[in-house]
């Protein structure tokens, strides 16, 4: 199965360098976009991250080193996002979270038909205080269709999952085969194409484990693409990946 991927832009926001690049103290911010990517190609399509929700609530938890917060234009809401390249939220058949923070799982239950695709090992860690208590409550309703704890495995015949960690317990990176090759979705492990190129860790607890990471993700993708960068645009015009 060869699958197209695409780039969905959700909003935007200023990120201090320091949160950025382990390597110096440096609180310069630098531009930053929000992602909903979109698997195409097989039977129903695929979504990987759904967006923020509640953006109040994420701009104060963050502003220290978010200034300004996130912004979305019109029409980067997720449920707008998807109507204007003709996705129907409930038409998705999964929903791949690189992670389970709140800019990235904001509108997980958009999708009403679709499996939740998580990293067993960092969503059981998260339990019980980490994971939002509506999530568990909308996930019991459709139990046990509703989600999948995965390891490092294939999900779907050209989609695998395989364990991160570094950012949070929960990272896993999204391999997708393309008619490019691999596309590796990094989530917030890698914020930018530099953070992978010049091999500078993201800040966080384990500077090794964030090495480690990088690592892992060069050598699973043929085409990696880091979880924040506005250069994606620019790589890949229209967000269009493969
Ligand atoms: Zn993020």
């Amino acid at each position: 199965m060869k699958y197209h991927v695409r780039a969905l832009k959700c909003g935007e926001c200023m990120v201090r360098n320091y949160i950025t690049y382990a390597d110096v103290w440096d609180e310069t911010p630098s531009k930053f976009y929000l992602y909903v990517w979109l698997i195409e190609g097989g039977e129903h399509p695929i979504v990987v991250d759904t967006g923020p929700k509640d953006l109040e609530e994420f701009n104060k938890a963050t502003a220290a080193y978010v200034p300004g917060g996130v912004v979305q234009a019109p029409g980067e809401r997720t449920p707008e996002l998807l109507a204007s390249v003709g996705v129907d939220p409930k038409d998705v058949s999964h929903v791949f979270l690189t992670h389970m923070h709140i800019d990235h799982i904001g509108f997980y239950d958009l999708f009403s038909n679709a499996q939740l695709v998580v990293n067993k090992r960092g969503f059981l860690s998260a339990l019980p205080g980490g994971v939002p208590k509506d999530m568990m409550v909308a996930l019991a309703d459709r139990w046990p269709h509703s989600l999948r704890l995965v390891e490092d495995e294939e999900v779907l015949p050209g989609i695998r999952t395989f364990h991160l960690g570094c950012h949070s317990e929960c990272s896993q990176g999204i391999a997708i085969e393309t008619e490019k090759g691999t596309v590796v979705l990094a989530g917030d492990v890698a914020y930018t194409f530099r953070n992978l190129e010049e091999n500078i860790p993201i800040r966080g607890a384990d500077l090794d484990a964030c090495r480690a990471a990088l690592e892992r993700l060069k050598k699973e993708g043929d085409i990696v693409i880091p979880g924040h960068d506005p250069a994606v645009m620019e790589r890949f015009p229209g967000g269009i990946i493969a």
